[in-house]
């Protein structure tokens, strides 16, 4: 990809443009932000405008198209092997940039999930950061770059990434997806900026299945006791999608609770069911909803742990349905 064809991050893409086109770039980056937002793919893009034969990124000449596919031999990819990068890895790669390049002006190592460098393979980078040779460069990526050696980030130039504004992805997800705009903006809501996130969503689920499961949700009455029990044994069946279930109900009650402190429709994630969200809001207050909401998140942090989900869930409904 060219830094065009990259969703977003405009600020970013200028300044290592201009990096590259003075002849100044830093001998490491420390490029960071949240997960799935493009770092990577920026990251990619900016090889492949150091590398590029035409000296754009162009995505034609033998150079950009070998980025492409991975198999540039001056561009080494580092990554968790198992839960963290260890010492053994750090140093295949050092050797690696000890050599000069073979075919492009640097070579350049893109080290994913920095975080995950253990303390021996962090303290062992720490050295090749410390005595930098001019035709190195490394490109460090971290979704939580608090967990990084401080050592480590105070030798990297620090790029911060955002997420992505709700629509700019919306856009981007109903001209790739060919959403229309409701759908757009109901799973762009429920990404949180992220691309990655946006396009991982179960699409049935998020955009169609919900409308069926909010109605079900909202018609639950504490009385309806053998409803409750049934809806919660339908829901709990699918465990892959425990979790994403709950998901859409943080959302709806989210909703509900901005609706009632008067925060404009836009904001609001179930734009198609404007009309439900005004009726169940009525009968409901701020603190019965952050109530509810509370009783949601303890459900989600309970279904990452091996509850039994169907027991989970009944709890859950009842709360909900008072
Ligand atoms: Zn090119």
């Amino acid at each position: 990809m060219t830094f065009g064809q990259v969703l977003g991050h405009d600020r970013q893409k200028d300044l290592l443009r201009r990096a590259i086109a003075s002849g100044r770039l830093a001998h490491a980056y420390l490029f960071y932000g949240a997960e799935g937002i493009g770092k990577r793919l920026i990251a990619l893009a900016f090889v492949r405008a150091v590398f590029c034969q035409n000296g754009t990124g162009c995505g034609t000449c033998s150079a950009c198209r070998k980025v492409d596919h991975y198999n540039h031999p001056d561009l080494h990819i580092l990554e968790p092997d198992g839960a963290t990068i260890k010492i053994e890895q750090v140093r295949a790669i050092q050797k690696e940039l000890s050599f000069r390049p073979l075919e492009a002006p640097k070579k350049i190592c893109l080290i994913d999930s920095a975080e995950k460098l253990n303390p021996a393979a962090g303290n062992a980078l720490l050295k090749t950061l410390e005595e930098p040779r001019g035709e190195a460069l490394i490109i460090l990526l971290s979704s939580q770059k608090e967990r990084v050696l401080p050592t480590i980030r105070s030798r990297c130039q620090q790029i911060p990434f955002h997420a992505l504004s709700r629509p700019l992805l919306q856009q981007a997800l109903q001209e790739k997806l060919g959403l229309n705009e409701s759908q757009g903006h109901i799973l762009a809501a429920l990404s949180e900026g992220s691309f990655k996130k946006a396009l991982g969503k179960d699409k049935d689920l998020f955009l169609e299945q919900r409308r069926e499961l909010l109605k079900s949700l909202t018609a639950l009455s504490p009385g309806s006791i053998i409803a409750l029990f049934k809806l919660a044994e339908e829901l709990s069946s699918d465990k892959e999608r425990f979790q994403e279930i709950l998901e859409l109900f943080q959302a709806f009650y989210r909703d509900l609770l901005l609706h009632k402190q008067g925060m404009p429709e836009n904001e609001l994630v179930n734009i198609d069911l404007l009309e439900k969200i005004h009726r169940v809001a009525k009968r409901e207050s701020i603190s019965t909803l952050l109530a509810k909401l509370e009783a949601i998140a303890v459900s989600r942090r309970q279904a990452d742990r091996n509850v039994n989900k169907q027991l989970a869930m009944e709890v859950l409904l009842m709360r909900l349905a008072a």
